[in-house]
């Protein structure tokens, strides 16, 4: 999740307490060392990245070796693991795929892959730790191509597991599985909004964080137990670096945010926790824990809005398989 500065805003559906403050420095407000020095992209109204349809077919194949790591770290997950073990298979898809780490070296990290256990949130630092049934493990990586001019273009993709399979508590399920449905409810309201169905803010960039609010918010009336969001953590535009305008929020605010349209490209990534969203950085510069100990999920996808719908660029299948519960259906560029 790319760090941002808090902004005002209105709480829509529900109170939530206001975290203690910002963890750490920002990575966001520092200068990129993946900064690309090709020629300018096109910007829109609001500076966002509008790619080519080609641009768009260019982040499919760095989407699509983010599947794969996604593939082999469900793959080789389990308990006696170590994290570090873990990172060396992601450092292997990479490489064998003729691609790049934009997570190694992102201002240091030492790893392709973010792995946070448990009451971790993002950014957990891959090491020694050996994994145990039932820890609830959240894999965050990415992979950049090169196109012939030396461009950049970025995947971003994060998805939640339990190790063993069993989940140790109904409340490791409900975070993990709403956080996951969060996802796909806001994939499905871009969708929608770039097929020209609703009106207002339900076609402006915000519908994501309308969407994940919405969720929590009905889950907590089902089941008794409102989940945090995550605040200080969104998602971003990607394209020819991994964290690019515009910041994409999982709650609801006032402003509707710049109309979705097509050639935009975002990394919608749900942060939810058990507990209170407030969340605190370690000594270690990067690894973020819920303050008050509660378990966190997170779910990923790089999505491009394309003309009439989206192409769930680090889904395998396009989002086919995530998007059939609202009847909608993928636009794969040919
Ligand atoms: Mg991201
Ligand atoms: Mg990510």
């Amino acid at each position: 999740g790319r760090l941002l500065k808090r902004t005002t805003r209105l709480r829509m559906l529900r109170p939530v307490p206001v975290p203690d403050g910002l963890a750490g420095t920002a990575p966001s407000h520092r200068p990129s060392p993946l900064h690309t020095t090709q020629e300018a992209p096109v910007l829109s109204r609001e500076q966002i990245q509008i790619k080519t349809p080609e641009q768009v077919r260019l982040m499919r194949r760095a989407g699509l070796v983010v599947a794969d790591i996604h593939a082999a770290l469900r793959e080789a997950v389990r308990a006696g693991i170590t994290t570090a073990e873990l990172d060396a298979v992601s450092a292997g898809v990479i490489e064998a795929a003729g691609a790049h780490s934009n997570f190694l070296g992102y201002y240091d990290f030492p790893a392709t892959v973010c792995i946070s256990v448990n009451d971790e949130v993002v950014h957990g630092i891959p090491g020694e730790r050996v994994l145990a049934d039932g820890d609830l493990v959240t894999f965050d990586c990415g992979a950049y191509i090169l196109d012939e001019d030396g461009t950049q273009w970025h995947g971003d993709a994060a998805f939640t597991t339990v190790v063993g399979g069993t989940y140790l508590s109904e409340t490791d399920r409900l975070v993990d599985t709403t956080t996951r449905q969060a996802l796909w409810e806001a994939i499905a309201a871009v969708a929608r909004a770039a097929a020209g169905e609703g009106r207002g803010r339900q076609l402006c960039l915000n519908a994501v964080g309308d969407a994940v609010e919405t969720v929590v918010a009905d889950v907590a009336e089902r089941e008794g137990h409102e989940l945090g969001i995550l605040q200080e953590y969104v998602g971003h535009g990607i394209g020819t670096s991994m964290h690019m305008a515009p910041d994409v929020l999982n709650y609801s605010v006032k402003r509707r945010g710049p109309r979705l349209r097509p050639g935009m490209v975002l990394a919608i990534e749900p942060m939810l926790t058990a507990g209170s969203p407030a969340t605190r950085e370690l000594d270690d510069g990067w690894t973020v824990v819920t303050r008050d100990g509660s378990h966190a999920a997170q779910w990923e996808h790089t999505v491009a809005i394309v003309p009439g719908g989206v192409w769930v660029l680090t889904a395998p299948d396009g989002g086919a398989e995530g998007l059939a519960p609202y009847g909608i259906e993928p636009k794969a560029l040919g």
